[in-house]
Parts: C-alpha cells; structure tokens; sequence
C-alpha cells in the first residue's frame, strides 16, 4: 500500500537543496566550530550521522558511506577538534569524487528569507528532522529493532549540544522533557514533532525574527490542507499525518535549485 500521494507543488514544497544546505552548514559550522567534541556532545555528534546515514535521501551510497565514516571515525577516539573534524568531511568528500552535499554558496530555496537576517538555517533544520522523523518510520519495515525515539533522541543531542542559538536550544529541551512519556509509536514520533513546532511558531508569531513575507502559521493552513482541521476547528490528527508524510516522504521532496 502506497503512503504517500505527491503534493501540489505550491503548498509546503520541501527542497533537496535546503536539506544538504542544513546539514552541511551544521556539520562545517556548527559543530566545527567547537574546539574539543568529547563525553554527551561526542556521542551526540554520532547519533546524529547514524540518523543521517539511515535517513538522509542520498542519490548513491557514497552519500551514505560518507555519513558512516564520518561517525565510524569518531568511535575510535575519546574526543575530536572542531577542526580536525573539518579535515575529516573535506577528505571524505575529496575521496568520494564529488560534493554530494551542495555547496555553501548556493543560495536558499524554499527557506529563502526575504532579507538576509530571516529563515535560512533553522528553517532548513527544522524541515531536515521532520524529514528524518518521517522517513525513518517509511522505511521502519525493513528494520525490525525499530526505536520510535531514534531520530528524537539524535534531535535532541544536536539541538542541545550544537545549536548556535541557544534561547532556542534551552526551549526545546524545556519542551522535550515530555517526549518519552508522549512518544510510544513510531508516528507519535513524526506527530511530537509537528505539535512541538507548531508551539514555538505560536511563541514566535509577531515576534521581531518573524518573515512578513512568511508568517508564522499553525501548520499546515487551511490552503494547504483543508482536511487538516475538523468543522469544531480541532486538528484531524490522522490527515495532518498523512500531510506530513505527503509533504516530507523522500519521492516527494523537490530537486528544484539543485545543479
Ligand atoms: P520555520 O518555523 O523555521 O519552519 C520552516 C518550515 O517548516 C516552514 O516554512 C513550513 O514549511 C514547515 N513547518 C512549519 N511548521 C511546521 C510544523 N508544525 N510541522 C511541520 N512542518 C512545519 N527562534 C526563536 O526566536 N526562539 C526560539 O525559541 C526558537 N526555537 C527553535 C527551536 C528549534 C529546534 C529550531 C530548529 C528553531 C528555533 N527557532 C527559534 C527558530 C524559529 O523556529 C524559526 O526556524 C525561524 O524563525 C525561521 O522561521 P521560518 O519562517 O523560516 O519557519
């Protein structure tokens, strides 16, 4: 039985290019910025691979090796320098023939703010682990030790140990403590996650970092999906699911701003 549907292309496109643009940003900057990566932060840093070497929509398994040996790498020793770290994805890269990863001067697709000082990265970070959330329970059948917690976990160990901002770091593990006890089924996995983003829009709607052009909505709209919300105005949990794997299923995400 088939999953997902494709989506219209106006309403709530997700872009390869702002994935690749969100990871590689995370791993060059964010966590290569670090001086020494050692102890929760380290072991953070793995999960995180491991969630993008199972999850992350690669064209080849180069794409993958390439996240595998990133993480096998970090499991031999007892901590890491930011920088040493960046030699690591520049060989690796340089290894596998070419950049899977898009470059860092390509431009913003869908995240594009509409100045330079809104969206872009934490919309890309954002849609990379609703992403992840979602293809990791899509592709759940073909792993049986499946842990509805796997991408969560590795959400929650980035966000805390490597997210620039850190307001937003300490809100979330705020919001995360109740994870374990609302998060018992591979979807309440993809769900946690869309009510949790839909808590921080509603903290941040009018607030100063807001887009006009992109305001903070609780997602999805009315436009995009109409099924979404009952006639009491209460969400239909199961069709904003179903929105949610139509939106950010890997065969549905767009190639658009890709070379
Ligand atoms: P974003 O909120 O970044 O959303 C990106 C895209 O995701 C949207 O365009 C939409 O297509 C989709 N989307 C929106 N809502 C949902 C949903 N509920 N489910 C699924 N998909 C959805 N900023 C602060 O000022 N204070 C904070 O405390 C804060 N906490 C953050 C915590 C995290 C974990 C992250 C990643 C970011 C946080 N930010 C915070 C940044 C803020 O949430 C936005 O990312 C930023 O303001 C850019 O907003 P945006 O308009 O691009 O949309």
């Amino acid at each position: 039985e088939k999953k997902t549907q494709k989506i219209n292309d106006l309403g709530d496109a997700v872009f390869r290019a702002d994935l690749e643009k969100a990871v590689r940003y995370s791993l060059e900057h964010e966590v290569s910025v670090r001086k020494v990566i050692s102890g929760a932060a380290l072991k953070a840093l793995q999960n995180y691979l491991t969630v993008l070497a199972k999850y992350f929509p690669v064209k080849s398994e180069n794409g993958k090796s390439f996240f595998r040996d990133l993480r096998d790498d970090l499991t031999e020793v007892s901590d890491i320098e930011g920088e040493t770290f960046l030699r690591n994805i520049k060989s690796a890269e340089s290894e596998k023939g070419s950049p899977f990863l898009i470059s860092s001067t390509q431009d913003w697709v869908g995240c594009k703010g509409s100045e330079e000082n809104f969206r872009g990265f934490p919309c890309g970070l954002w849609m990379l682990f609703h992403m992840l959330t979602v293809n990791s329970v899509l592709e759940k059948s073909i792993d049986l030790g499946f842990n509805s917690m796997e991408v969560l976990d590795a959400m929650l160990g980035y966000i805390t140990h490597f997210f620039g901002c850190q307001d937003c770091s300490r809100h979330f593990q705020q919001m995360a403590l109740s994870m374990k006890t609302e998060v018992s089924s591979p979807n309440d996995s993809i769900m946690w996650l869309w009510k949790s983003h839909n808590k921080v829009n509603k903290r941040l709607a009018g607030d100063s970092s807001e887009d006009p052009i992109h305001p903070k909505i609780q997602f999805p709209s009315q436009k995009t999906c109409p099924a979404c919300v009952n006639s009491d105005s209460n969400w239909n949990e199961p069709q904003v699911l179903q929105h949610l794997f139509n939106v950010y299923s890997r065969e549905n995400i767009s190639h658009v701003g890709l070379s």
